[in-house]
């Protein structure tokens, strides 16, 4: 039977590697709802190639666009525009699996939708559990369906558990490490970053990614981030949980037990691996990966991070220490202060300040339902942007 699978973001890097793995299995995958912010021309191109029974396009002011362009392209298919219908998407009938791929908080709304519908939750969106771990697992445990982390590192470490996301202490789990390949920026002091500009932050050295994520590798906030996605997809208490920079990106992450085994997942740095993996679960396809030649590649180091220059990681681990919804003001703190540093408008190294500046402002509270947790992330956007606002005059 051939599943079908909606891609939220699928103009992203995430959502081309995801319907280029697709795309290889007609027999198996169908991409039957595809979903998009603003960028009309290039869903409607996907439509041509995929042909699917629903287009989305998140920004509604785009919908009459969309519509026209489809109907030039000859392409039949429904249409919604606006974030209501990405939700609906993310839930309907059209799908089975959820491929969460939209980029910052603005995938939490039809994360929770897919889980709590029971669906196949393939997740890429971290910032959504980041922001709504507590959420995100009630609306799991009420769907019933299964999440397969995508995220490489989440991945590499579901692929090292016996059994998916088992109880790690039944399991004799000792600690998750997850593998950071240091960013553009490895071995720079705080002196070398002063005049980053948001292309050097954003030239990854193994990943080819979005401008969002590939400037919190710089900054060592993915990581950061990847540390609170850990504890919520595996239970781990942060004391459980470390970082090893490891620069060749072929060691996706760890997992080491009480008898000392480590067991790693290794692989070229393509994403393609991780949605293949999810994709087919529990069985194994063709992901179009080059296959990992060992006696060719650079031999493996590893070292610790350096959270003195990279002090987002370390705030990260605080925030996860706080409970509460502290990792939700860190996250939307930092999708501001990212926002304006693509856009020119702050310093690389303030990142890590506005994020620590709005965290002691906004002090945690408990996360109660989605309705409070929005309204506290909007609480600390605004924080980020009086922060921002003083830096620059
Ligand atoms: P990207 O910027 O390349 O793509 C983002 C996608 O989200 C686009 O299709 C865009 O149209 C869509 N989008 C943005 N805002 C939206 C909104 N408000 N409503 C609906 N759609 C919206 O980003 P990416 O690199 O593909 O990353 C996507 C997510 O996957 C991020 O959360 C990122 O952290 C995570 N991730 C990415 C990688 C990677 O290799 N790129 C690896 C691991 C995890
Ligand atoms: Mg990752």
């Amino acid at each position: 039977m051939v599943t079908n699978v909606a891609v939220l973001g699928a103009t992203g890097s995430i959502g081309t590697s995801t319907l280029d793995v697709i795309a290889r299995h007609p027999e198996r995958f169908r991409a039957s709802v595809l979903v998009a912010h603003r960028s009309v021309e290039a869903l409607v191109a996907l439509c041509q190639r995929f042909r699917p029974d629903l287009a989305v396009i998140a920004d509604p002011a785009m919908e009459g666009e969309l519509v026209r362009r489809l109907k030039a392209a000859d392409v039949r298919c429904d249409v919604g525009a606006g974030p209501d219908a990405v939700v609906a998407a993310a839930s309907g009938s059209l799908c089975d699996t959820v491929v969460a791929a939209i980029v910052g908080a603005a995938g939490l709304e039809s994360t929770l939708a897919a889980a709590r519908a029971g669906k196949r939750l393939l997740l890429a969106n971290k910032e959504s559990i980041v922001m709504g771990g507590a959420l995100l697992l009630d609306a799991l445990r009420e769907g019933g369906g299964d999440l397969i982390p995508v995220d490489s590192e989440h991945n590499a470490i579901f692929q090292c558990l016996p059994g998916g996301r088992p109880d790690l202490r039944a399991s004799g789990v000792r600690r998750l490490i997850l593998t950071a390949s240091g960013g553009p920026f490895r071995g720079r002091t705080r002196a070398d970053l002063g005049s980053i500009t948001p292309d050097q932050a954003c030239a990854h050295p193994n990943w080819s990614m979005g401008r969002k994520i590939s400037v919190d590798s710089a900054t060592l906030m993915n990581k950061g981030l990847e540390v609170i996605e850990a504890h919520y997809l595996f239970g781990a208490p942060a004391d459980a949980i470390d970082v090893v920079v490891h620069p060749q990106s072929l060691v996706h992450s760890m997992v080491e037990y009480q008898d000392g085994s480590v067991l790693a997942q290794l692989g070229n740095p393509d994403m393609r691996t991780a949605i293949a993996h999810a994709l087919a679960w529990p069985e194994r396809i063709e992901a179009g990966v080059a296959p990992l030649d060992l006696t060719r590649t650079p031999s493996l180091a590893f070292e610790p991070a350096d959270t003195d220059t990279f002090r987002c990681l370390a705030l990260a681990f605080q925030a996860l220490r706080a409970g509460g919804d502290a990792t939700a003001i860190l996250n939307a703190a930092n999708e501001v202060a990212v926002d304006a540093f693509l856009a020119g408008a702050l310093p690389f190294l303030a990142i890590a300040e506005v994020v620590e500046h709005v965290l002691t402002e906004l002090p945690p509270e408990a996360v109660v339902d989605v309705r409070t947790l929005v309204a506290r992330d909007e609480a600390a956007r605004q924080a980020a942007r009086k922060v921002l606002a003083r830096a620059c005059c």
